[in-house]
């Protein structure tokens, strides 16, 4: 008989009589839960919500995901960031339809061996789905499991995790292993949460470590981030606005395979980019004049942002035909191309000025 009976017992009742709906918690479909996890990771539930219920109806099954054109997958991606997820789910889906003839495998040890799926997603799925004991561990059960065994160990260094993880699989109700999975990381959701956590509703509150030695905010203990790296984006946009300019961005850095106006980046801020080469004066001397349109700041994860609009003479310049820039119509960026963010907000900005959306 496992330790921890009586507090499973205060738990699941908890969480039977308080957790939120959610539509991928109503389902044992691999595939709807995996989209919802993939979806929530690093995603508040109100952002994401409106994102699966959109991808559900699009592409009801992994086998409508698989078959579907990675742009589009990337344009209904567009706003929730993040983007390698969404590059990660389209490879995923495409070995679910060759390996698995398009049935979701179930199984941890199938799951953990494919694209975008790590331990924790793999955990989610295998034991809502099936009740594969393994235990799911996330930003919301670190805390909880932090705070309610007194563990200091930083939550973000690779060798608490394993401390971590070997905590949560003994703390696990083998009996009910996908019931307890969702009722602690709704625990840590609506309870146990970063700031002010609510012990005196808390299931656990009885035999909690941090509530007893008060010690709530001390834990968890989190090391220091490193600091953000900051770039320097110029994006260039006809002055013109029958059509735009674009091109998919390359290699392995931010916004991989999303589309944007032509770019230099450089070093540090500039009063005045250079024009770049893939720019070409129709006449010689005649060299296009580049106007400061507007500035934002863009925040990611890892790195600051700094991005400037120039707005360039289009009626002087012609484009190199070796260059993977290519022209589109106005109206067609919104509905097919996926953009980035801040691309996105200056389009639509400049474009509802102009008349235009
Ligand atoms: S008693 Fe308080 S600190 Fe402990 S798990 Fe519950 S909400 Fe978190």
């Amino acid at each position: 008989m496992s330790p921890h009976n009586q507090i499973h017992t205060l738990l699941h009742v908890w969480y039977r009589e308080n957790h939120r709906f959610l539509p991928w918690r109503e389902t044992r479909d691999p595939y709807r839960i995996w989209l919802s996890e993939i979806i929530l990771q690093q995603t508040r539930v109100a952002q994401g919500l409106p994102y699966y219920l959109k991808f559900i109806e699009r592409f009801p099954s992994v086998l409508h995901f698989a078959n579907a054109e990675p742009d589009e997958i990337l344009k209904n991606w567009q706003g929730l960031g993040y983007y390698s997820r969404a590059r990660n789910m389209i490879k995923c889906s495409k070995k679910i339809a060759q390996e698995y003839c398009g049935i979701f495998p179930t199984k941890y040890s199938d799951l953990i061996l494919l694209p975008g799926i790590g331990s924790y997603t793999a955990a989610a799925i295998a034991s809502f789905c099936t009740n594969e004991p393994i235990a799911v561990l996330d930003g919301n059960v670190f805390r909880v499991l932090s705070r309610y065994f007194g563990i200091s160990n930083p939550i973000n260094s690779p060798k608490s995790k394993l401390v971590f993880t070997e905590l949560a699989n003994e703390f696990l109700d083998q009996n009910n292993p996908g019931l307890h999975n969702q009722a602690i990381m709704e625990l840590g959701a609506l309870i146990c949460k970063p700031a002010n956590p609510d012990c005196s509703a808390c299931p656990l509150s009885i035999s909690c470590e941090a509530r007893i030695k008060n010690l709530t905010s001390s834990l968890p203990v989190k090391l220091a981030s490193g600091k953000k790296k900051k770039r320097f984006f110029n994006y260039f946009v006809p002055n013109n606005l029958d059509t735009l300019w674009l091109r998919k961005r390359k290699g392995k850095d931010i916004w991989t395979e999303l589309y944007e106006p032509p770019l230099c980046e450089t070093t540090s801020e500039t009063e005045l980019p250079p024009v770049p080469d893939f720019f070409k004066a129709i006449e010689k001397n005649n060299v296009p004049t580049l106007q400061f349109d507007s500035e934002v700041t863009h925040i990611l994860s890892h790195q600051i942002l700094h991005i400037k609009f120039w707005k360039i003479d289009a009626s002087v310049l012609t484009l190199d035909p070796n260059s993977d820039i290519f022209e589109v119509g106005i109206n067609e960026v919104k509905e097919r191309y996926a953009v980035p963010v801040p691309v996105m907000n200056y389009l639509s900005k400049l474009l509802a000025t102009n008349g235009v959306y």
